[in-house]
């Protein structure tokens, strides 16, 4: 099990901050003698990981000398195998000489560091937090061990740091986790739009795994096949067009299909009959990508028959583009499915949105261009006062989801949040895809 270490100065709360982490599951206190006696240690389960938790505190008693050194003492032979280490400073007495030592010494052990700032509840508390910058250990956590506030936060933040192995049992809150198996795509778009000829063509031209299979409802099919770069499964839902055909309108019966194929759908291609430009019912089916947090190709079927493709190629994406804010920067592709011209470069422009959809941005990175965007553009003021936007991070992935914290923040109004998503799209490259931002007051 990855080894998570618990150090800081006494009464920092390492013991609670333990409790909380370690939560129902017992924890194992092993009383051998020598420094590791009363050494703490647990089992926790932090979203789907489990780790092996240790807690230095009762070591302190062990060496004599200074705070310092005890504090170094008693952690030494617990950080050295660490995979992580949450360092624990006390939010309201601020940052002590003893901690700028100890953060110091474990700069030099070149173990992973978390900064945690413990008893954080209340906003003087985040501020004094925030000094903790200053240790050089990157972005201070905020957190009431106490209260539990900050503490789900801080699970994710040690869930990201931990080295790749065996994820623990299944669990709701690795839904953002990357399953395995092959990449699922849907083509979806509107009748006539191509999408048999274009699955027909994609099939013809790869070498097919499995299929037809059947999907995961009633009509659809699912197809897998392979490039040469991995496996990718189609699910079609042909079948229920063409019962929606005789029983629903034109209109109800795509979107219907649509709905159902998005959600097996990790990618969506959203076929288009480029001669006949963008129709509601195409933004439509683009809203409902975006509303599901899909990420998107928009593909420019019978570019054979369009005659001016420069102007139609911009007139469509700029129509989708205005439409749909989350869609800005989307991978275009222009094909014939029939004549099978450029539909090579469909699959590749898969990838990579796909790639796109599962980046994940550090704490680091994030906070370093928060901070500049703070500054060029300070947040609005909300009833006469302005808010105190803190921190952010990304707790998770497909789509890429932030968490911004601040006093206030869920005051934010939505002409900053766009500012804010659409700094994050540029500055992180996530053109083309949703990117939510949620936010956290804090008090
Ligand atoms: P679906 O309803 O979206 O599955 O559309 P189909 O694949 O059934 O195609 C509808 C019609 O468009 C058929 O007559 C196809 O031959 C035609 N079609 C499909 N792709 C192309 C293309 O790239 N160029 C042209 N000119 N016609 C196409």
């Amino acid at each position: 099990l990855p080894v998570v270490v618990i150090a800081g100065r006494p009464n920092v709360g390492k013991s609670t901050l333990f409790n909380r982490l370690v939560g129902r599951r017992q924890a194992i206190v092993s009383d051998q003698p020598g420094v590791t006696r009363d050494r703490k240690e647990g089992e926790a389960l932090l979203r789907g990981r489990l780790v092996r938790l240790i807690d230095t505190a009762g070591l302190e008693e062990a060496a004599p000398d200074t705070l310092f050194g005890r504090m170094r003492a008693s952690s030494e032979h617990a950080v050295a195998a660490a995979d992580l280490v949450l360092f624990c400073i006390d939010a309201r007495a601020g940052v002590t000489p003893a901690d700028k030592h100890f953060a110091a010494w474990l700069r030099r052990q070149n173990k992973p560091v978390l900064l945690v700032a413990n008893k954080a509840e209340g906003a003087a508390a985040t501020a004094e937090a925030l000094e903790a910058y200053a240790l050089g250990l990157g972005t201070p956590l905020a957190l009431s061990a106490e209260h539990g506030e900050g503490v789900a936060h801080l699970m994710s933040e040690i869930a990201d740091r931990l080295p790749d192995t065996a994820p623990a049992p299944r669990h709701d809150a690795e839904e953002d986790e990357r399953p395995a198996g092959p990449l699922r795509i849907a083509i979806i778009g509107r009748p006539n739009a191509g999408k048999s000829t274009l699955l027909n063509r994609l099939l013809g031209e790869e070498r097919m795994i499995t299929g037809p299979e059947p999907g995961l409802t009633r009509d659809a099919v699912a197809v897998t096949f392979d490039d040469g770069h991995g496996p990718i499964q189609v699910v079609d839902t042909a079948g229920m067009r063409k019962r929606a055909r005789v029983e629903e309108s034109l209109e109800r019966m795509s979107v219907s299909a649509s709905i159902e194929a998005l959600k097996m759908a990790e990618v969506v291609v959203l076929a288009l009959d480029a001669t006949l430009g963008v129709h509601e019912q195409d933004l439509q089916i683009a809203r409902l990508i975006e509303r599901e947090g899909r990420a998107c190709v928009l593909a420019l079927n019978k570019w054979d028959a369009v005659e001016d493709r420069a102007a139609t190629r911009r007139a469509i994406s700029d129509r989708i583009e205005t439409s749909l804010a989350q869609m800005r920067g989307i991978e275009v592709v222009t094909f014939s499915a029939l004549t099978g011209a450029g539909v090579d470069k469909l699959l590749p422009a898969i990838r990579r949105v796909y790639g796109i959809w599962n980046s994940r941005v550090t704490t680091g990175e994030l906070n370093r261009w928060f901070e500049e965007a703070l500054e060029r553009h300070p947040p609005p003021l909300v009833e006469g006062k302005r808010l105190k936007l803190r921190y952010m991070t990304q707790v998770k992935a497909r789509p890429p989801t932030f968490l911004l914290f601040g006093t206030r923040a869920e005051q934010v109004p939505e002409s900053y949040k766009r500012y804010l998503v659409n700094g994050l799209r540029e500055t992180f490259h996530l053109p083309g895809i949703p990117i939510r931002l949620q936010l956290r007051g804090t008090r």
